[in-house]
């Protein structure tokens, strides 16, 4: 799966990993610049997983050690992991080769989710890298299969590992068949939207189509699952279907939400919403005066710097507090401002939509706004979100 999501980040700091709950996930590393992480909500289905294995695999085999067997189960369920990891790193590669820059993926309850900074800006790009996550799923499922056959069935530690390696490649297959369902947000979903996107020439009306289908999806899911449970007595999984059709069925609805949003913001422009390019502090001033006048009397994080009259760069309190104590009377704030052209702006007739797109993809709060070259103002985050809310609020009226 894949989702493109807005989330606050402290100004330049690393932003905390955000599991697909909202929730901070645990940093295991990066692959590519991409951040991997797992939510904590994995740690349930890994034991789960593991646990039902080991069973599985004890049941199978009578001369099997019961030590060898949970071996077994915690080999499989950690490939299995891996193999979701693999198939959300070919969305993810194939999203940043082709200029969307992805920046993270996370482990959770329900398999992997990639998220990218933004959507894709045309229709082959999203089928791309809608298709090449269930490509790599495909390609992995071969892989265990011919593995599994070419090893020999009646050897003991080698005939375990083929029943690993034929149990990854049955899952692998059936995650992609699972995830080349046609609605939103599964891959198939994407697939989908990018096909009518590419016949209707709309993004918008695509999302629509692809997030009902989604919604089917879901609804049949959540309806098997509590049948199963209620009828069949297969109370655990049915359970776990509808638990699966939930999670499906908000991310379908929060598709047409989203673009709703930027229908609405996409019509709006930066200018109005931004704030003055204020405070302002003369390039040759102290860091000291500047922590004294902005940020102790006006109560002020960010600042920009001057060079005549002219606006030339910005700082933050982040900038300032770099500066150990002692030097600050000493060091002109020019020397730690940002000058205007490191500085990632947004020009001041751009929308809305845009501003919050930029932000997302680099990860800051506020974006200097700019006019013919010059600096005029600042559109924070919190401005930004002050304008959705009051958009929604009208839309709702
Ligand atoms: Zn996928």
């Amino acid at each position: 799966m894949t989702e493109p999501r807005a989330e606050s980040a402290p100004d330049r700091a690393r932003p905390p990993l955000v599991g697909p709950f909202g929730r901070r996930a645990l940093r295991l590393g990066s692959v590519r610049g991409i951040e991997v992480g797992l939510d904590w909500s994995w740690v349930f289905i890994f034991l789960l997983i593991t646990f039902s294995l080991a069973r599985g695999f004890a049941a199978e085999g009578e001369a099997l050690q019961p030590a060898s067997a949970w071996a077994a189960g915690v080999l499989a369920s950690l490939l299995f992991f891996t193999s979701i990891l693999l198939h959300e790193l070919g969305h993810s590669l194939t999203s940043n080769a082709l200029g969307l820059p992805v920046r993270s993926i996370t482990l959770f309850i329900f398999g992997g989710l990639a998220r990218l900074s933004r959507e894709p800006d045309r229709p082959r790009d999203e089928l791309l890298i809608a298709a090449a996550g269930p490509a790599v799923s495909v390609l992995l499922g071969i892989v265990f299969l011919l593995l599994a056959a070419a090893l020999p069935g009646d050897a003991a530690v080698l005939g375990l590992l083929g029943t690993v390696f034929g149990w990854l490649g049955t899952v692998n297959l059936a995650l992609a068949i699972f995830n080349l369902v046609p609605g939103f947000p599964l891959d198939g979903g994407r697939i989908l939207r990018g096909i009518v996107w590419s016949a209707t020439g709309s993004f918008e009306r695509a999302t629509v189509v692809a997030a009902a289908t989604g919604s089917f999806f879901a609804y049949l899911l959540i309806g098997g699952g509590i049948l199963l449970a209620l009828f069949f007595g297969l109370l655990f999984n049915g359970l776990w279907l509808a638990f699966i059709g939930w999670f499906l069925l908000s991310a379908a609805q929060g598709s047409t939400t989203q673009v709703v949003l930027q229908r609405q913001l996409g019509g709006l422009a930066v200018g109005p919403a931004a704030a003055p390019a204020e405070p302002v502090v003369p390039g040759d001033a102290s860091v000291q005066d500047a922590v004294e006048d902005v940020v102790l009397r006006h109560g002020r994080r960010t600042f920009f710097v001057t060079e005549g009259s002219t606006r030339v760069g910005m700082a933050t309190l982040h900038e300032l507090r770099a500066v150990p104590r002692e030097e600050r009377a000493s060091t002109p704030v020019r020397a730690v401002a940002r000058p205007l052209d490191e500085l990632v702006c947004v020009p001041h007739d751009a929308s809305l939509w845009r501003a919050l797109e930029l932000m997302n993809e680099h990860r800051v709060n506020q974006l200097p706004v700019v006019r013919e070259g010059a600096l005029v103002g600042l559109l924070t985050r919190e401005r930004l979100l002050g304008v959705i809310q009051s958009v929604q609020e009208l839309g709702r009226s």
